[in-house]
């Protein structure tokens, strides 16, 4: 058996037609659509992902304003910049890119995001809104994971069984709680989960976030699954994924490549949810 390919680069590509359209509409009413990104210095794959964003934001008409922060940035320099974008009119979208350095307190500069501005759903309000099912802006990974299941030709999300590997705040349990509200019956895997292998193998979905090269093997995954390999790990000088793509294609149903799946799926998620606040300040 060999696994459909559940193509990001093509999905993004739709999505960012879309957004084209829509930041058009908003320029012939003088509203230019536009995001400030907070990153700290010395963060490499931060300054990947955000130069990849604003590569991909141009050419939509979306300004990307990269605000970088020097590597020793305190929580108070990074709350202070966060605070001066709240206040830009000019800009509707914010996003800090995350992970932050150790040391600095995550959750502090996170509560200073206007919940109405936190397109990657940072803030502590939209983190509620999505626990409550009435989510308003979700982490761009996980609803980038969501598109990607939603596409035409991949099983009903309804009453299928689900099982999240990983529980991070900025994928793995936001994925879990965007599942559920779609009628998704989900099982949450961890460092502490006894049996991973057996659980993993229950799901008629799985999505892999763990950050673990190529955990993710064959025998782990139900003949005819749909799995999502969320992860992106630098080894040997190229990303790989956490899930084993050669042997794991042979017995899923649909899959995800790593590079070329969620990453650009990410990246079209973040824009049309700055375009989203843009429209939602008019
Ligand atoms: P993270 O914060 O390090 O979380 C990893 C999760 O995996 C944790 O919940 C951890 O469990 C679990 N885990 C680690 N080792 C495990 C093991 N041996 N068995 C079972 N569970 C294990 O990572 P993240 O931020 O969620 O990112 C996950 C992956 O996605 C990374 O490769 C990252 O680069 C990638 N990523 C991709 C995108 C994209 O747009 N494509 C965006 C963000 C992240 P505990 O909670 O018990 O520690």
């Amino acid at each position: 058996m060999s696994a459909v390919l559940l193509d990001g680069r093509r999905i993004a590509a739709g999505i960012r037609d879309q957004v084209k359209l829509r930041a058009s509409k908003l320029r012939e009413r003088d509203v230019v659509p536009a995001c400030a990104i907070v990153l700290i210095e010395g963060d490499e794959p931060g300054r990947l992902y955000t130069a990849q964003i604003a590569k991909s934001a141009a050419p939509l008409g979306v300004n990307i304003e990269i605000r970088q922060l020097a590597a020793g940035a305190s929580t108070q320099d990074v709350v202070a910049a966060v605070a001066s974008i709240v206040d830009d009119p000019r800009i509707q979208a914010i996003m800090v890119q995350r992970p932050l350095p150790p040391g600095l307190d995550a959750e502090r500069i996170a509560e200073e995001i206007d919940p109405r501005k936190d397109v990657d759903g940072a803030h502590p309000y939209n983190q509620g809104l999505l626990v409550a099912g009435e989510t308003f802006f979700a982490p761009a990974t996980a609803a980038a994971v969501m598109e990607l299941l939603r596409q035409p030709g991949v099983p009903a999300l309804e009453g299928a069984r689900a099982i999240v590997l990983g529980r991070s705040a900025v994928v793995g349990r936001p994925v879990a709680l965007l599942l559920t509200a779609a009628n998704a019956t989900v099982t949450i895997c961890h460092s502490h989960t006894r049996d991973l292998a057996d659980v993993a193998r229950q799901g008629d979905i799985l999505v892999a976030a763990v950050g673990r090269p190529n955990f993710v093997v064959a025998s782990m995954v139900r003949p005819g699954a749909t799995v999502i390999d969320v992860g992106t790990n630098f080894v040997d000088g190229r990303f790989v994924g956490d899930v084993d793509f050669e042997g794991v294609s042979k017995v899923a149903g649909l899959i995800t490549p790593v590079p070329g799946g969620v990453g650009p799926v990410t990246t079209a998620v973040l824009l049309r949810s700055i375009v989203e606040a843009a429209e939602r300040a008019r």
